[in-house]
């Protein structure tokens, strides 16, 4: 098991099973917290086939080399990281994708799990990743043809695709909420449990240049649909939309860069992918970046995460 020491207590966390064990009776003080973020993201590239109106990934064309990524996960690994999540763009894109996953796995302690729309993974691209992903995500906005309206590809197709991912390992299934898919929440609840997913990431909608943030409407539906669901799939939403929602934090003094921070594709630390505030990672390592973003006044507090989860209490 590895362990991280925090506001909060002794942490233990053990990749392959999932399990979170908080020793809170321990108190270490702050000279002996780790300096890294519990969770970090990191977008491989920005390059994605798909073209949806919510995505808020850069559009220019960026990708990180794998040795610089490997690089920055030790460092984090070694300062009580927990955990890796890649995303893009679409990370299988990425033509070190396998790799990179292979040697994150092999060569640190942290649970690497990355996020997908799906449709590019095959039978060949599942059986060489088998071994170093520890949890995966797939992106499911509504069923059927609300889904194929949302994100222009078959409904057939994504099935095909979660099949798949169920046999590489646990999985998540993602969702974005808005005035469209909130109205699915019960069909995604049934097929989260139909297809072995074991949670159901809400991401209310956030404003892009296409779209506006989802409204007062659509969350007090989220909230209602919350407070009933009864299913028996494990609920969680983004830190940036579980406002309103009966959300549990274990680790409430664990908040901004302590819990959380985004690498986007072009090597910029940043607080969350969407913000503006960010540091280039230089020569001196990723904790040197990590330091200076600290420093800067908005980069220690801002707290507006899309990726930083709250687990729903139901
Ligand atoms: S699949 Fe993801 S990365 Fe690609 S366009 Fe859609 S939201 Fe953006």
């Amino acid at each position: 098991m590895k362990f991280r020491i925090g506001p909060n207590g002794v942490h233990l966390f053990d990749r392959l099973s999932g399990l979170n064990v908080l020793l809170e009776e321990l108190r270490p003080k702050e000279t002996a917290w780790s300096m890294s973020p519990r969770q970090i993201s990191i977008a491989l590239t920005n390059v994605c086939d798909l073209h949806c109106r919510y995505c808020y990934a850069p559009k220019h064309k960026a990708s990180l080399h794998a040795d610089q990524v490997l690089g920055w996960l030790k460092e984090l690994d070694a300062e009580g990281c927990l955990g890796i999540g890649f995303g893009g763009g679409e990370p299988t894109l990425h033509p070190d994708f396998v790799d990179i996953c292979k040697r994150v796995a092999g060569e640190t302690q942290l649970a690497v799990t990355f996020t997908t729309h799906g449709h590019r993974l095959t039978p060949q691209l599942v059986e060489r990743l088998k071994g170093s992903i520890h949890f995966a995500r797939i992106s499911v906005d509504g069923v059927g043809h609300t889904y194929e309206e949302q994100r222009g590809k078959q409904f057939a197709s994504l099935l095909r695709g979660i099949e798949l991912i169920a046999t590489l390992s646990p999985f998540g299934i993602n969702v974005v909420v808005n005035e469209q898919t909130v109205a699915e929440l019960d069909a995604m609840g049934e097929l989260a449990q139909r297809v072995g997913a074991s949670e159901l990431l809400l991401l209310p909608q956030q404003e892009t240049a296409a779209v506006a943030s989802m409204g007062g409407v659509v969350g007090r539906a989220l909230q209602d649909w919350a407070s009933n669901y009864r299913g028996k799939v494990r609920l969680a939403v983004s830190e940036a939309g579980a406002s309103g929602l009966p959300t549990c934090d274990p680790l409430p003094d664990e908040r901004g860069l302590q819990a959380y921070a985004h690498i986007d594709a072009s090597g910029m630390l940043r607080t969350n992918s969407y913000s503006s505030v960010g540091v280039k990672i230089g020569g001196a390592g990723v904790l040197s970046a990590l330091k200076l973003i600290r420093e800067t006044p908005s980069g220690s507090n801002e707290r507006r995460n899309h990726e930083d989860l709250e687990r729903i209490r139901v």
